[in-house]
């Protein structure tokens, strides 16, 4: 990241008692436990927290300037940069960043699979470019930014996935990144708290095809009818992936508990074995071998960084113990992805007995009600063995699945103790909820006493 002061007054439109200051900016910190000297503190105000209370902090740590939205109780003697809103101004300086890099901003999004994709393409791409990509599962109006300024400046692409849960959040992700690749992976029901319906959905993802470069290009889940519709009213170059193609991957079926694809790119074929399974990750892989043509990759450079793939933790992570095998798919869950999860863990599991531990599929909206309903007679037709549930949604899900080997569980004390209770004693063990569950709670307790 090179930025200098003046680039950061004149990006945020800040003003305050300051005049030209052309100062190198070492990096920009919202935490003030880790701002060093050189670096500009920017002011968030979160749930818990507000960033103006630690801007002392961040003054005697070495900060060079403060960047606020509100008067601050004390005196800095650096400069103090005012503007509307410190979010909007995080954003303004990525904006500014990416004015001028060179490298190609890819933009993807979709409603399940981002982060697996984003980290697909990492590998594939990073064979023959140098490429800079979201910390973690960083893709709001902060977590972009934040990722931005961790690049170096010397990338050939930035690879971004950006996520929204309201109608907003393209229109500002969007304008920030003005991509020149714009991936749309597919819709469904996710974040219908702010965004009501899947065609509600469709429509702000193909938003985003709003803000492509003049040149540049979307890449589109073509298998996807609502999306075919939603994309159609932008006039931008297009380019749809769907099954059956020249260039096209095929979930081929288990091989010692990881998947075999077959890879068809450019008139060359290939097999190769990746660390998951199942016909839903075809779409995510699809994508990547579209990007990897725009990129004009070769076979070779797309098999050795497929070789070099690790998913990233707590989404679809095979463990193994002795007894079990545990599918780690902590990190989130939405109707897509549940059910997605639940054919893989059952296509694994085969004729060996299998549990499923699930929690709550949150930000439904109103759907919450019919989609946990959905869930309980979804589960009926995969018949695990045994099921246990954390949540609010429980009797929901129960409702439509039943009582019988249905365990409701509150904390991880009772769900081991209804474990060890049941007659689940080796097996598949697939554990899957929202974020806000917190089921890692709920496997770690099993790791370390079962
Ligand atoms: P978030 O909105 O939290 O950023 P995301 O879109 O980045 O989510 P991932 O974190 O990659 O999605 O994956 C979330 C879950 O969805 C995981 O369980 C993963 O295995 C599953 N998943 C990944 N790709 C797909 C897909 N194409 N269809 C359905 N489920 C998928
Ligand atoms: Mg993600």
């Amino acid at each position: 990241m090179q930025l200098n002061l003046n680039d950061i007054i004149k990006a945020t439109n800040a003003i305050g008692d300051f005049e030209d200051i052309d100062i190198p900016v070492k990096s920009i910190k919202t935490d003030s436990r880790t701002v060093e000297p050189g670096d500009v503190f920017i002011c968030l105000c979160g749930d818990r927290f507000d960033g103006h209370t630690f801007a002392k902090e961040a003054e005697k740590k070495g900060a060079i300037a403060l960047v606020v939205h509100r008067p601050l109780d004390f005196i800095p003697s650096i400069p103090v940069l005012l503007v509307n809103d410190t979010v909007k101004a995080l954003g303004d300086i990525a904006c500014f960043l990416r004015t001028n890099t060179k490298a190609k901003v890819v933009a993807i999004t979709g409603s399940c699979g981002k982060t697996t994709t984003k980290e697909i393409a990492y590998a594939v791409l990073s064979q023959k470019f140098k490429v800079g990509k979201n910390l973690g599962n960083w893709n709001n109006q902060i977590g972009v930014p934040l990722s931005i300024f961790q690049f170096q400046g010397e990338e050939d692409i930035w690879l971004l996935e950006v996520g929204i849960n309201n109608k907003r959040d393209m229109d500002e992700l969007g304008s920030i990144l003005r991509p020149d690749i714009a991936l749309i992976l597919n819709v469904g029901p996710c974040h219908l708290q702010g965004l009501k319906d899947e065609e509600t959905v469709a429509e702000n993802k193909s938003k985003l095809l709003k803000y492509v470069n003049i040149d540049g290009v979307a890449i589109i889940n073509g298998d996807n009818k609502a999306l075919k519709e939603t994309t159609s009213k932008y006039n931008i170059n297009k380019m749809f992936f769907s099954k059956g193609e020249d260039i096209d991957i095929k979930f081929m079926g288990l091989v010692d508990r990881k998947g075999k694809f077959l890879i068809k790119y450019n008139n060359q074929e290939g097999t190769i074995i990746l660390p998951f399974w199942g016909n839903h990750f075809e779409e995510n892989l699809r994508a990547v071998l579209y990007l990897s043509f725009y990129f004009k990759l070769d076979f070779k450079d797309i098999l050795t960084g497929l070789e070099s793939l690790n998913l990233p933790n707590q989404r679809f992570k095979v463990v193994e113990s002795d007894k079990y095998i545990i599918i780690d798919d902590t990190y989130n869950a939405n109707p897509m992805s549940m059910r997605a999860s639940l054919l893989a863990t059952k296509e694994l599991a085969k004729n060996r007995s299998f549990a499923v531990v699930l929690g709550d599929m949150a930000e439904l909206g109103e759907r919450e009600e019919v989609e946990h309903h959905k869930l309980g007679l979804f589960l009926k037709t995969i018949k695990p063995d045994v099921v246990f549930y954390k949540g609010k949604c429980a009797k929901l899900v129960q409702d439509t699945y039943g009582r019988e080997n249905f365990f409701i569980v509150n904390d991880e004390d009772e769900f081991i103790s209804f474990y060890k209770n049941s007659n689940f004693k080796d097996g598949v063990i697939l554990f899957k909820a929202s974020r806000s569950i917190g089921l890692e709670k709920l496997l770690n307790k099993f790791k370390l006493e079962v």
